[in-house]
């Protein structure tokens, strides 16, 4: 079984033949493959945000300093909820790492 993809290079207009990246310039120009890094990006800026918002305690940090005894108790709430999240958080994203290289 044997397809032959001739693609050319949008870069230096040279023809590939079966190639994902350009024989002469080493530019990617398979469409596929393009889908897939694409996809892949997006999946990480994802994961970038998500653990972003977890390890920002500014919240928790503010109400722990509170001088109202109830926000520090609230703040303290807050704070080991962001912990367990971020743990939670941490351990997908290895595991969406792992599926990912598997
Ligand atoms: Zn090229």
């Amino acid at each position: 079984m044997s397809i032959t993809r001739i693609i050319k290079c949008s870069n230096c207009g040279v023809f590939n033949t079966n190639k994902e990246y350009c024989k002469n310039c080493n530019t990617l120009i398979s469409d596929a493959k393009k889908r897939e890094l694409k996809a892949s990006q997006v999946k990480q800026k994802q994961i970038d945000e998500v653990i972003y918002e977890l390890e920002n305690p500014s919240l928790a940090e503010r109400l722990k300093k509170h001088p109202s005894f109830l926000y520090k108790i609230l703040g303290w709430i807050l704070y080991s909820a962001i912990l367990v999240v971020t743990t939670i958080g941490a351990g997908l994203a290895w595991f969406i790492a792992m599926v990912a290289a598997g």
